[in-house]
């Protein structure tokens, strides 16, 4: 599928083409630390499958467990994470963070992975109040 997105402030944009079997939801605890969230949505793209429009996004790169390196990615401007990719040159595969795709509504997430980390709550949201606007 492909897909266009931004950063919330409009500096970044960008497009992509979605591996179809890449979408999830991440309850690692980096993903809450760097979403600012419970949890993070992903959407990954095919190799080499993401292409920067407009702008350039800071990048911090973080060391996992195993040693990996990954470049996290985000409008120096507004802070919207934008996506995290090997820290290597060569073909690269993007993990988009879904709440900067422009068709966002249309994707839904197909597994959740570090379910082992997830917050309890996350799992049913449907008792708690909903109110249309803050
Ligand atoms: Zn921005
Ligand atoms: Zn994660």
């Amino acid at each position: 599928m492909k897909i266009s997105g931004k950063c919330h402030c409009g500096e970044i944009s960008y497009e992509a083409e979605l591996d179809p079997n890449g979408l999830a939801i991440c309850h690692c605890t980096d993903c809450q630390t760097l979403s600012g969230s419970a949890y993070r949505t992903i959407a990954r793209t095919v190799v080499d499958g993401f292409k920067l429009l407009k702008g350039e996004p800071k990048i911090y790169v973080k060391i996992g467990d195993s040693g990996a390196r990954r470049q996290q990615t985000f409008c120096g401007d507004c802070g919207s994470p934008v996506y995290a990719t090997a820290d290597e040159d060569g073909p690269r595969v993007y993990n988009i963070r879904v709440g900067t795709i422009d068709q966002r509504s249309e994707l839904k997430p197909l597994r959740q992975v570090w379910f082992r980390s997830a917050q309890n709550w996350t799992q049913d949201l449907s008792d708690l109040d909903k109110i249309e606007k803050s």
